[in-house]
């Protein structure tokens, strides 16, 4: 499996402002920069998007990319997310202001895109990736997702604080190598992280105790204003298995 999470800075650097994974060329994990993609064959080539929340920072270029790949016809990029993300979509993002109404100029011969509800625990399989939505603790209704292709599995719990079935899920799975999660604050702002769901490295070295398994934590959703701190107070923890994403580096898997 090749995941990567796509840069969101110019020039591509380690700053990451937005959130977008590309597995296997053809899946997309939120769309936070996925449009800004340079080569459009690579846009083109996503037929699946996933988007686990509302947050600006994972839809940011959605809009930009539905519109990069539109071309008449009745195939379309298939848009998966909770009932109540696709509906936040279309009213406050394809309401026909912010940008034009994608779902309502799709037309049985003619297509932006179609929105699929992702229900938790139910199993979805696109592009040969079996791929299982999982509650986290974030804004109501966010889901972290276990992507599985047969061989191996790669977690990402997307934005969350501290949670606990997602981490009972995924442990059932013999293939898991990897876990891309966030660690968004400081530990001085300890509180912050407490109440906008997200994590610290003193929370983020008490969650990964919760998996019992040796899996590369791949550290990510680091503010870009903060990513040094965040950096030194997680190597002063000693954690094992652990390190910082590279934007724009493929990870095989
Ligand atoms: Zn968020
Ligand atoms: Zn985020």
């Amino acid at each position: 499996m090749r995941v990567e999470l796509l840069p969101s800075s110019l020039p591509v650097s380690d700053a990451q402002f937005l959130v977008s994974y590309l597995v296997n060329g053809a899946v997309a994990v939120d769309a936070g920069s996925l449009g800004l993609l340079a080569d459009l064959r690579r846009q083109e080539r996503v037929r699946h998007v996933f988007v686990t929340h509302e947050h600006i920072d994972h839809i940011a270029t959605l809009p930009i990319f539905l519109e990069n790949v539109y071309e008449p016809g009745p195939d379309c990029v298939e848009l998966l997310a909770a009932e109540g993300v696709l509906d936040f979509l279309h009213r406050d993002i394809f309401n026909g202001r912010v940008w034009p109404d994608f779902f309502a100029l799709s037309t049985g011969d003619d297509r932006f895109v179609h929105g699929t509800p992702l229900v938790p625990g139910t199993p979805f399989t696109r592009a040969g990736l079996t791929i299982t939505p999982l509650p986290v603790s974030h804004v109501d209704g966010s889901l972290g997702l276990l992507v599985d292709d047969g061989r191996v599995a790669v977690a990402f719990p997307s934005d969350t604080g501290p949670t606990d079935d997602f981490w009972k899920h995924i442990a059932t799975c013999d293939r898991l190598q990897a876990v891309f999660l966030e660690v968004s604050f400081p530990d001085e702002m300890a509180d912050l992280a407490a109440v906008t769901g997200h994590h610290c490295p003193r929370s983020f070295a008490a969650e990964i105790r919760k998996l019992d398994r040796d899996v590369r934590w791949i550290v990510v959703h680091r503010k870009a204003r903060y990513a040094g701190v965040i950096a030194r107070e997680l190597a002063t923890l000693g954690l094992k298995h652990v390190e910082l994403v590279e934007p724009g580096r493929v990870y095989e898997f």
